[in-house]
């Protein structure tokens, strides 16, 4: 009887919790509803891609984007890459599943079968530490992605918003950063620094690049794009800069309008480093 009473209890607690959280989501489910998202059946297959490599910072970051890669192989029959840079050793146990020293290990393995039964061809899984990267060798970890690329070849890369690193976390962010400096360098070069935000390209119009100075605009997304001719310099003062010589700068913004401005003339969008 007291038994009885007891599940009666703990039944009416889970209904009325069940009601708490169904209510909270009704409450607030404008806030997972976005009216002008567009349904898709791969969103590899949409972007017409056949070998995508995924960056990632931790084991089971890649659990946030599994439908992705078991679409990616299952709908397309693409080729599929994994990098995890750390073994997520300092990750907290709950519940404990096995000793702490030994947690790289464990998480490194759930990696690899969970990438496995994905279908993912290869997935390589670094020591960088746990919580660690952004204080780890960001040259080494960029040369090490650049590897990755050349050897993965994928027209898809995907990887951490570096901004956000979708939940804040600093190794997310930080590896963000660095896969996009990884895509940078096939075909560009880090420069001095003395500019950010910033792709610049010579001899412009002598060497007619427009064409690979608006790629590399249009594949980067976020940095505009100056062309620099022959005997001209683009001299940058403060926020602004202005033209000097016998050619032209073209600049290209990272929408891909394309403008040319001539000697004396003045350019809006120099983003110089203050
Ligand atoms: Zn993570």
């Amino acid at each position: 009887m007291r038994r009885k009473r007891a599940l009666i209890v703990t039944g009416v607690i889970a209904a009325v919790l069940a009601l708490i959280v169904g209510g909270l989501y009704w409450a607030g489910r404008s806030l997972f509803y976005e009216p002008t998202a567009r349904g898709v059946d791969s969103v590899i297959g949409e972007l017409g891609g056949t070998r995508v490599l995924g960056v990632f910072a931790h084991p089971d970051d890649e659990q946030t984007v599994n439908g992705l890669f078991w679409r990616a192989k299952d709908r397309d029959g693409a080729y599929t890459a994994m990098i995890t840079a750390t073994r997520g050793e300092a990750g907290h146990q709950s519940p404990t599943v096995g000793r702490q020293e030994d947690l790289g290990d464990i998480r490194k393995a759930e990696a690899l079968k969970n990438s496995f039964n994905l279908g993912v061809d290869r997935h390589v899984v670094w020591d960088y530490p746990d919580g660690g990267v952004p204080e780890s060798d960001a040259d080494e970890i960029v040369a090490r992605i650049v590897e990755e690329l050349l050897l993965v070849e994928p027209d898809v890369v995907v990887a951490f918003w570096p901004e956000s690193g979708a939940t804040g976390h600093a190794d997310h962010m930080e590896m963000g950063a660095l896969a996009e400096r990884a895509i940078g360098p096939r075909g560009t070069d880090p420069g001095l620094g003395l500019v950010t935000r910033s792709i610049i390209d010579q001899h412009f119009s002598e060497r007619d690049r427009a064409g690979r100075l608006i790629r590399a605009v249009l594949a980067d997304g976020r940095r505009t794009g100056y062309g620099i001719d022959e005997d001209t310099a683009l001299v940058l003062e403060g926020g602004t800069s202005h033209v000097l010589g016998s050619g032209t700068v073209t600049v290209i913004e990272p929408g891909g309008r394309l403008r040319r401005h001539g000697t004396g003339e003045t350019v809006a969008a120099a983003h110089t480093r203050s």
